[in-house]
């Protein structure tokens, strides 16, 4: 089976050799040179250009930045150039209403396609360990979990077009929120006198325990390994982290839902980002309270 692969960044990179290991043949493009030839070393076929890499597959998996991205690849590159058999899944991470566009049009063009964002960062993405969230009809949910569960450990069928954008950015905003949280916490902890590794020790263990905390502890040397025991490198950069918060927003303003939470959230992610701390992971906001 013959899979095109556009977008190999950081993410894309790793799941497109998955891919390949599980013995797919991909067809790969991406606009950085870089990114090309390392998906070459590990096995993929490099295209001149996107439209060159969907002319004969079974299938299209795109990884890219955002919605404007990957509407225009969609619409200028790959839908009526792809076969209609092809089965189209966008990857990226892209706003609700995006999503649903770009599979109405893809449909409208006897396509198949699905929204399938991931939840995991780029180790996992190389270690083909990530959690795939899928918006799409039963029938095409169907056709996408194989090549899916080559690349990712959970694949979940969220519901029609949208809902794997929408599981996506609720998930994240209440990570975003949850980990400020739990960062103010330790850090009043720590001024009440309370020595973290016990007070983390009831927390874990009480009613204040949450994933931020007992999986990704912000505070150095306490819980398991996480970025804050590696100088907050690597893991889930705050840029990111902050692109979510926005989209989240973007889709409480349309539904009419009210969000003060991740609203604060976006608002200490937003201040944290300008003040140049866009690239470390997003727990080393603790570094910005008080
Ligand atoms: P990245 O910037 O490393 O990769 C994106 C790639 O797309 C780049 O290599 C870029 O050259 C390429 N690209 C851009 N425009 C293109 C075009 N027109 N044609 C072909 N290639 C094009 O980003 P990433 O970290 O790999 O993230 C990709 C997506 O995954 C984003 O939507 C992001 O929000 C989401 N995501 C990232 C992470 C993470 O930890 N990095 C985790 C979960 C989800």
């Amino acid at each position: 089976m013959k899979i095109a692969f556009i977008g190999l960044g950081n993410m894309g990179g790793g799941m497109a050799a998955n891919l390949v290991k599980a013995g797919y043949a991909v067809q790969a493009f991406d606009l950085s040179e870089d990114a090309c030839a390392k998906a070459s070393e590990n096995g993929c076929a490099i295209f001149t250009d996107a439209k060159a890499a969907v002319a004969d597959v079974d299938a299209v998996v795109t990884m890219l930045p955002n919605g404007k991205i990957a509407e225009s690849v969609f619409s200028g590159e790959i839908i009526g150039l792809a076969p209609a058999r092809a089965l189209l899944l966008d990857c990226s991470t892209i706003d609700v209403d995006t999503a649903i566009r770009m599979e109405n049009t893809a449909r409208a063009s006897g396509y198949d396609m699905v929204d399938a964002p991931v939840s995991g960062g780029i180790a996992a993405a190389n270690a083909g360990i990530l959690t795939f969230m899928v918006g799409g009809s039963k029938a095409a949910f169907k056709r996408a979990e194989p090549i899916l569960s080559a690349m990712g450990k959970t694949v979940i069928h969220a519901g029609q077009s949208g809902a794997g954008q929408a599981a996506k950015i609720c998930n994240n905003m209440l990570l975003g929120a949850s980990m400020i949280a739990t960062c103010e916490t330790f850090k009043l902890a720590e001024k009440l006198g309370l020595d973290l590794q016990t007070f983390y020790n009831i927390a874990s263990q009480a009613s204040g325990q949450n994933w931020s905390m007992t999986s990704y502890c912000p505070v150095p040397g306490i819980g398991p390994h996480s970025p804050a025991d590696n100088d907050y490198k690597g893991g889930f950069a705050s840029a990111l982290m902050l692109k979510d918060l926005r989209l989240a927003l973007q889709a409480a303003a349309s539904t009419g839902a009210d969000v003060p939470m991740g609203k604060r959230a976006e608002e200490l992610y937003a201040a944290f980002v300008e003040g140049g701390q866009d690239g470390v992971d997003f727990s080393a906001i603790i570094r910005s309270l008080g």
